[in-house]
């Protein structure tokens, strides 16, 4: 069994699971059928999306409607169709994570945090060199009940939240 290196911070949760669809009325008759919580819509346009949230529990689902042919949820949809798109994990420092990655050659879509919707920092990994499957990774701009006891991961939250508002405009 591999070993945990120390170094690398722990605390990560499964902060939502991203599935595209072509319009938000079908899904969202299954999963309000299932009572699921119907959560917040959110325009990401850099992205070319609209995201639906679905509360589930301490998780979420982020439905993904794109605008238009030409967006990056446009072309999934129309290579693979509806379906799962990717996984989002939420760690404490994303650009100490990212470090982490590009130390061991892990092949990243986003080499540095952009804002993602409900403007927390996001980044992606290659699926190429996860298995296949996208990776988003989030640090909140919110810190959640999860990471809130711990004053050492809030004061390396704002740090790090500083170093990045450059990206902000
Ligand atoms: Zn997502």
């Amino acid at each position: 069994m591999l070993k945990q290196d120390k170094s690398i911070d722990t605390n990560v949760r499964l902060d939502h699971i991203g599935i595209a669809v072509r319009t938000f009325e079908t899904a969202l008759r299954v999963y309000r059928s299932i009572g699921v919580k119907i959560g917040d819509r959110e325009l990401v346009a850099d992205q070319g999306v609209t995201v639906q949230m679905l509360s589930v529990g301490a998780t979420r689902i982020e439905l993904l409607e794109p605008t238009g042919d030409d967006s990056p949820v446009a072309r999934f949809l129309k290579k693979r169709g509806e379906g799962l798109h990717h996984i989002a994990l939420q760690v404490g420092s994303l650009s100490r994570t990212l470090d982490n990655l590009k130390e061991r050659g892990i092949a990243l879509i986003d080499e540095e945090p952009r804002r993602g919707a409900a403007g927390n920092l996001v980044a992606f990994i290659n699926p190429a060199s996860s298995n296949g499957v996208l990776i988003e990774l989030v640090e909140r701009a919110e810190p959640t009940s999860a990471n809130q006891h711990s004053p050492q991961i809030q004061s390396e939250y704002k740090r790090s939240t500083r170093q990045q508002g450059d990206i902000d405009d």
